[in-house]
Parts: C-alpha cells; sequence; structure tokens
C-alpha cells in the first residue's frame, strides 16, 4: 500500500513533523503529507485517501490546531491554493490564501473588510471554517461564495451564503468535515485606503497590547460564551464589570479569557504550557510544550469556570489526532 500511495500521488511525503506547520509549534508526525498547489492537486490525494480508506485532515495555516504528540496516522492536506483575483469590489481568492496578507492588499485598494484579520496567521479557508472574528466583523460579513470538494463523492459545489450556515464561530464546513474549501468570493465596501490603513494600524496595535503575540499560540482557546445563553445574574455582573462604560445591553458575549481570569488561573503552567497573563484565553507555548499538557490546562479551564460559573466553555481550537 505504502508503495503504491507514494507512486500515485507525486509529491507526497512520509513522516513530516506537524509541529512545523502549527503557529503553537506543536504537534507529532503525519503519517503522509501532501501540499494541494492547485485544485486538481486536492481532487487526486483526496481520490488516493478514499481509494486506500485513509483518514484525511485538511491543514491550512495550522494556526487554529492543538495537534496530538502522537500525530495524525493518515494523509494530512496541506491547502496551498493561493491566487488573488480583484474584480471589482470582489475578490476571488484561493483558499490557502494567507488572511494577513489580504486585508493588506485590499487597503492598497481602499477596500474595507477584512481590517479586523491583519495580524490572524490563517488562511481563507480556515477563516471560513470557524467564522473567524475579530472586533465586531466576520468573515461572513463580506462572504459571497464558497466553492467545496466533497471528500466522500469528490463532487465539487458552490454555496451562496445563506447555505454556509455561519453562527458564532461556526460554519457548514465545521459541521460537515467532509468539505474542503477550494476558494471563495468577498465582497468589499470602497472606504479609502488611508481609511482603511489607519483602522488596521489600530487593530493591530490592540493585538500587541492585549494579546501574547511574542509566544506561540493558536489564538483564543474558548469560543466567547453568548451572553443570552447564561444566568442574566451572572452575565449581567459581568457585564457592568467589563463594560467600563458600554451600555451592558449591547454586549453580546462574556469574554472567556475574563471567566478564567476570575478562576486564578492566568500564569498557571503545566509543563511549558502556560495560561497567559497577559490575555487568560490564551494558552501560550514557553519552549518545547507538548499537547498533553495544553489540553490539560484546556481541561483545567473548562472544569473550574464551569465550577464557579456554571457556564460550559466551548474549545474553539481544533483538536488533531487525539484517540
Ligand atoms: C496570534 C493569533 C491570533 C488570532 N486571532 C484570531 C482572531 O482575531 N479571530 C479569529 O477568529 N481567530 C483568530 N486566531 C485563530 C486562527 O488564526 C483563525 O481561526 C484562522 O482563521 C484559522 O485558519 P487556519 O488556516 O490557520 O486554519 P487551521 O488552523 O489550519 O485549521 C483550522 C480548522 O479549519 C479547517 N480548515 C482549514 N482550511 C480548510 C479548508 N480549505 N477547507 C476545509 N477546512 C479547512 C481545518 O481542517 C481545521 O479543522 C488567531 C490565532 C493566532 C495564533
Amino acid at each position: 500500500m505504502k508503495n503504491e500511495i507514494l507512486q500515485k500521488l507525486p509529491g507526497v511525503r512520509e513522516n513530516v513533523l506537524l509541529a512545523d506547520y502549527t503557529t503553537y509549534k506543536i504537534g507529532g508526525h503525519a503519517k503522509y503529507f501532501f501540499v494541494a498547489k492547485k485544485k486538481e492537486d486536492l481532487m487526486a490525494a483526496l481520490k488516493i485517501a478514499k481509494d486506500f480508506k485513509m483518514p484525511v485532515f485538511i491543514l491550512g495555516g495550522g494556526s487554529n490546531l492543538l495537534i496530538s504528540d502522537d500525530g495524525f496516522a493518515g494523509l494530512v492536506i496541506k491547502i496551498d491554493i493561493f491566487g488573488v483575483d480583484f474584480q471589482g469590489e470582489k475578490v476571488i481568492v484561493g483558499a490557502g490564501s494567507n488572511l494577513t496578507k489580504l486585508a493588506y492588499l485590499s487597503a492598497e485598494k481602499g477596500f474595507s473588510g477584512l481590517e479586523w484579520s491583519a495580524g490572524v496567521p490563517g488562511t481563507v479557508g480556515g477563516a471560513i471554517y470557524g467564522n473567524a472574528q475579530a472586533f465586531g466583523v466576520k468573515i461572513s460579513d463580506i462572504l459571497e461564495t464558497v466553492e467545496a470538494i466533497n471528500c466522500k463523492t469528490l463532487k465539487m459545489k458552490n454555496f451562496a451564503k445563506e447555505q454556509c450556515q455561519f453562527s458564532l464561530k461556526n460554519s457548514i464546513f465545521k459541521k460537515n468535515k467532509s468539505l474542503v474549501i477550494v476558494s471563495a468570493v468577498l465582497k468589499f465596501e470602497k472606504l479609502g485606503e488611508e481609511q482603511v490603513k489607519s483602522k488596521i494600524k489600530e487593530f493591530l496595535e490592540y493585538r500587541k497590547t492585549r494579546h501574547p503575540v511574542e509566544f506561540p499560540s493558536a489564538g483564543s482557546v474558548f469560543v466567547n460564551p453568548v451572553r443570552n445563553g447564561l444566568p442574566k445574574t451572572i452575565a449581567d455582573a459581568l457585564a457592568v464589570r467589563i463594560s467600563n462604560g458600554v451600555n451592558p445591553e449591547k454586549i453580546e458575549v462574556i469574554p472567556a479569557g475574563y471567566l478564567i481570569q476570575q478562576c486564578g488561573l492566568a500564569g498557571k503552567r503545566i509543563g511549558n504550557a502556560q495560561v497567559s497573563e497577559k490575555h487568560a484565553n490564551f494558552i501560550i507555548n514557553l519552549g518545547g510544550a507538548k499537547a498533553k499538557d495544553v489540553l490539560s490546562l484546556i481541561k483545567l479551564a473548562k472544569k473550574e469556570v464551569e465550577k464557579k460559573f456554571n457556564i460550559k466553555l466551548e474549545p474553539e481550537v481544533q483538536f488533531v489526532g487525539f484517540k
């Protein structure tokens, strides 16, 4: 089987260290690793996986992942399908395109809609999968259509925005793991280069001062719980505390970092993984951290927040290769 795979999928590599492909710098080896640079490569790799009944994991920028120390016993397909084609105020963009780069390219044209994503080290595909967002703006706000392959049927399909089932940090692509995003059409608003660039600068400054960008991480570990679903007394008390003058009625989510901090966990360390003191919804790699250490901190934070606030935190980070 091994020789057949190597022969039928030119470019596939064996035993590749996944830590090198994640922003956490954590993760064991992939049994097979393949980089898809175009749609045809992706189709070929998915066909091989289907024929050999091999588990597949789709990798974007690796910036929202915790990969097991044991790695992944199947085929990892890294989506390097780039291509950025501006057509009027729209852009047709490959799923592997880097969000930050796209934010700058659109800013050059004076297009607004992706300012929030400058500094996010992920791809367009990964952002659509998890409906990435920041500063009150989501990728779904500017999305028109998504082109995806179903890895079970190997058929292509175009999804209109309404078919993507977007909600808080969620989409049809997260719910149905058979769908692999190939490209998307985004539509911007014309605002002017200076204005867009100044918003990007402001957001980057915020990230630099509030987030532990100096350490490897996977961004926010937990989704911020929706305020409406929380016991009203807790939600109101927290909203008033954190709002600093903002109308509490306008606060839709409660920061998970605030809840974790209130449990006294900021700075908590297991092995070389640590709950960031700067932002408690980040777990950082101090150097050589193991996936099992990060996982222990995730479990601890979840347990303590539930005990103190009766709130079940949902991980935003995606887990790969854990049994
Ligand atoms: C410093 C830092 C800051 C961050 N800031 C933010 C932020 O402000 N807002 C935010 O929402 N997130 C943020 N993140 C998290 C992360 O960058 C985003 O969620 C990003 O969109 C993930 O994209 P990715 O390409 O890295 O996906 P990956 O981490 O590679 O994958 C995440 C999931 O998406 C799936 N996936 C990836 N590509 C495809 C595809 N083409 N088709 C189908 N499935 C796919 C993978 O299988 C996996 O399940 C941050 C992370 C870091 C490290």
